[in-house]
């Protein structure tokens, strides 16, 4: 998984998520067709 200052959707299929990770309220991007589009944001 990337991680990124900023992310952004790489294709139709990405998905945004958000939660809390490590404490900190970040955005994550989900992809089932390309794993490589799988980032968090930093
Ligand atoms: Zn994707």
């Amino acid at each position: 998984m990337k991680v990124r200052p900023s992310v952004k959707k790489m294709c139709s299929d990405c998905n945004i998520t958000t939660g809390k990770f490590q404490g900190k309220k970040r955005v994550r991007i989900r992809c089932k067709k390309n794993p490589k589009h799988n980032q968090r944001q930093g």
